[in-house]
């Protein structure tokens, strides 16, 4: 084995633990492989200082270039102070053309094949009362026209909930909600156990079960460690309110809102009172999806007409 790849370039975080679990991994100390152990008993993500991260993200960068020909920088900006971040969804406005879906594929560095969104819309017949029964809903609608008669759209993924199942049940840490309130993912940290799959009220969580295709002509270079970055097979990842954009300074909007043809999708800080998401959660009837879960999402949903 060369003495100068990355680990992760042989062995997975996962298939690692499992090695260790079986008492079979047997790495001569000071021997060069030894930096297998540097790697995976690593401080966790929000333990490392500054140089720490530099090194790491260095042989990320590295190892994308060397294995996939991906020449990308890897950002840790962090969050920015007196933001909250919340989203708004008008459903009267919605068409149902799924343009979200793919500016989310391609900003987000979303596997093309096998596909991978982490954006759903979902079709309701209109007068139908059960939009917290999500499976209920048509999330694979064929329509040669969009808006359909009788029919409304509600897009779903992650509500970034102030209260997040998902990460009370990542026996890692690997999961985590920050200061600005986006609950993101260290891929590194993640072993693919799922458990925050099972726990997420809104099936916002995909996982990777192959390795994600994604050819580096389409890569977007602009990437988070806790977001856009690409992903391996064997870990869980979702939308992170493009976390590469909109902790920027001045940030820009998530992809999906930037997209969206008519309007539907809105974002900002909770905490400006003069915000347009504040603007509709003081003026317009919202809902959360759940409520009664107690999840309290950041996500609202609400008929402007
Ligand atoms: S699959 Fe989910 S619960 Fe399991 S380690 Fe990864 S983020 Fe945590
Ligand atoms: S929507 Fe699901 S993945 Fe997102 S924070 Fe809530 S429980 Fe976690």
């Amino acid at each position: 084995m060369s003495t100068t790849r990355d680990p992760h370039d042989t062995i997975s975080r996962r298939s690692f633990l499992k090695l260790a679990g079986l008492g079979s991994l047997a790495i001569p100390a000071g021997s060069a492989d030894a930096s297998i152990w540097e790697a995976f008993f690593r401080k966790s993500f929000r333990e490392m200082n500054r140089d720490e991260v530099g090194a790491m993200l260095e042989r990320l960068e590295r190892r994308y270039a060397e294995e996939h020909g991906y020449q990308l920088a890897v950002k840790v900006t962090g969050p920015l102070p007196g933001v909250k971040y919340g989203y708004g969804l008008d459903l009267s406005r919605c068409v149902g053309c799924r343009r979200c879906v793919y500016g989310c594929v391609q900003e987000n560095n979303q596997s093309r094949d096998p596909q991978l969104h982490w954006i759903t819309v979902l079709r309701f017949a209109k007068g139908e009362k059960w939009v917290n029964d999500l499976e209920r809903a048509d999330a694979y609608y064929h329509a040669e026209a969009v808006p359909e008669d009788g029919y409304f759209y509600m897009p779903v993924q992650c509500q970034h909930c102030e209260d997040s199942p998902c990460e009370k049940a990542c026996p890692t840490k690997a999961t985590w909600r920050e200061p600005d309130g986006i609950v993101v993912i260290d891929y590194d940290w993640c072993i693919g156990c799922r458990f925050c799959m099972a726990a997420c009220p809104y099936g916002a969580r995909r996982f990777n079960w192959g390795e994600p295709g994604l050819p580096a002509a389409e890569l977007n270079p602009d990437t988070h460690y806790l977001g856009n970055r690409p992903r391996p097979k064997g870990v869980v990842e979702k939308c992170s309110f493009c976390i590469q954009r909109v902790r920027e300074n001045p940030g820009r909007y998530p992809a999906c809102v930037e997209i969206c043809p008519v309007g539907a999708r809105k974002f900002g800080n909770l905490l400006d009172p003069a915000s347009e998401i504040r603007y509709c959660i003081d003026n317009k009837r919202v809902f959360r999806l759940k409520e009664d879960l107690n999840t309290n999402p950041k996500f609202f949903y609400f008929f402007a007409t």
